[in-house]
């Protein structure tokens, strides 16, 4: 297992292409813009600079029986998905932001399921070449993205229907040693400072789209890999030089996001993991997003406990604490981030095996997660900022907070209860607005799918008929066969 020290040195050996604000950025290591993502995912190795091992971080492989790293582990037990809920709350409240590493291991486990379905039908190679590259990883320690949302055009149109036939990644070249791929994928969280790319279809697809219908992974920076790093809320910021407007200047706010771009690059044929069985598409997205969607009430509630733990102490600091809409505020605040937190539990404790042997969360519960956290983040964000007060908005730059001239007056007007620094009132409230706007609540909504996939999802697995029988059975109606052909036409 790489240490966190390690994980950032062996950045600076990597050779992706990135871009940022229409800049090549050589050394994105060490780039103001990039660096806080490299320090947040730096978390998810296990042994800190002083070499302790956290064990909520490592765990047995169960290939090779050796200590792994979590982040590179296949769940086979619920307690396997609670364990994973744990980490990522644990880690989220030391990090204050997403520590992106998630979507990788989220890819690894879809792909270990959904491979192995696909060569029992099919009688191909794919979960022998998952299980090498699962090998290879957990033995490396490498930071793998998970990629899943293609640019997706017109949005009515299938992947082969589209006016561009890149707008969704696919294969351009079959050859004797491996693929061509073309096409790019958006939104990836930690894709600038990972080691690898796990690409996957990211919808359900018919016969026409079998090209596009390709899973595989890659180094980050094989040829013809572009990264287009995005803008954040407040991103002039981290090229300050002061830390005190940054929020949270050791690790920033959300993942890091980039376009990546795949201009005709060259995967071998061992570290393909589907190409053209269209069938498996809508399978392994499902495994994928629910997968991914069991997080969020892991890494989210160990924000909310930044986020309520910084209102408390802005409250504290503004003499405000002791009135009791602030403490009604306050557990309103935990009410709505444990929510999230039982969700994820829950959708973990009901894991079930699948044929592959490991354990898949309960998606319908998994996705009853991801939907809560697109509520509960935005309110716990709303009543943040009602705690905080307005002055999260209106607060002057550090600049003249430090100003020969100006800076005694904000020192003054700025001030809260006597004794307390009316820079630690300002670092705090620079947290809460790092932590309840921007970016930060975009992330919360479509991070994992938006609403909509959620409902598409929950909608397919409510089991309504099932409803109905208990209904009406406990009504005492006896269904007839013209009130069944009479309902049929209603629906
Ligand atoms: Fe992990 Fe949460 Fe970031 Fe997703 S948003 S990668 S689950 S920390
Ligand atoms: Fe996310």
């Amino acid at each position: 297992m790489m240490t966190q020290d390690e994980y950032v040195k062996s950045l600076r050996d990597m050779k992706t292409v990135v871009y940022y604000r229409g800049k090549r950025i050589e050394n994105f290591v060490d780039h103001p813009a990039i660096r806080p993502h490299i320090n947040s995912a730096a978390l998810t190795y296990s042994t800190g600079k002083d070499g302790e091992i956290d064990e909520n971080r490592t765990t047995l492989s169960h290939l090779t029986g050796k200590r792994i790293n979590r982040f590179t582990s296949i769940h086979m037990t619920p307690e396997d998905l609670v364990m994973k809920v744990k980490a990522l709350r644990g880690i989220a409240q030391k990090s204050g932001s997403c520590f992106q590493r998630c979507v990788g291991w989220d890819a690894l486990n879809a792909l270990y399921g959904v491979t192995y379905e696909i060569d029992q039908a099919k009688g191909t190679k794919y979960h022998e070449n998952l299980v090498k590259y699962l090998l290879y990883i957990q033995d490396t320690d490498r930071m793998a993205d998970g990629a899943m949302t293609d640019p997706k055009g017109d949005r009515s149109l299938a992947p082969s229907k589209q006016a561009d036939p890149d707008q969704f990644l696919h294969i351009v070249e079959r050859r004797e040693d491996g693929i061509v791929v073309r096409g790019a994928k958006q939104h990836q969280t930690g894709a600038v400072n990972s080691h690898e790319i796990i690409c996957m279809p990211g919808g359900a697809m018919g016969p026409d789209d079998a090209d596009y219908a390709v899973a595989f992974a890659i180094q980050m920076d094989a040829p013809g890999i572009i990264c287009i790093f995005g803008r954040q809320t407040n991103d002039d910021r981290k090229l300050e030089e002061s830390d005190v407007d940054k929020g949270n200047a050791c690790f920033g706010a959300v993942g890091g996001e980039a376009l990546v771009v795949f201009e005709d690059v060259f995967v071998p044929w061992e570290r393909v993991f589907m190409a053209g069985e269209y069938e498996f598409c809508g399978l392994l997205v499902e495994r994928f997003a629910s997968y991914h969607r069991q997080n969020y009430g892991g890494c989210k509630t160990g924000l909310s406990d930044i986020l309520i733990g910084a209102c408390a102490t802005m409250s504290d600091y503004q003499g405000t604490s002791k009135a009791s809409h602030i403490k009604e505020k306050l557990t309103e605040m935990s009410h709505l981030g444990e929510t999230m937190y039982c969700c994820s539990l829950a959708c973990s404790h009901e894991g079930t095996t699948n044929a592959s042997g490991q354990c898949f969360v309960d998606p319908l519960l998994a996705n009853i997660t991801k939907l809560n956290v697109t509520r509960n983040v935005f309110e716990l964000g709303r009543l943040a900022q009602d705690i905080a007060g307005g002055v999260i908005a209106t607060l002057p730059s550090a600049e003249d907070l430090n100003d020969p001239e100006i800076g005694k007056y904000v020192q003054k007007y700025f001030k809260g209860v006597e004794g307390i620094a009316t820079e630690d009132r300002i670092r705090i409230g620079r947290l809460i607005e790092n932590l309840s706007s921007g970016t930060a609540l975009v992330e919360s909504m479509h991070g994992a799918g938006s609403p909509q996939a959620m409902k598409v999802m929950i909608a397919r697995q409510m089991k309504l008929d099932k409803k109905k029988r208990l209904a009406t059975d406990l009504a005492g109606i006896t269904e007839s066969e013209e009130t069944a052909a009479a309902k049929a036409r209603t629906v």
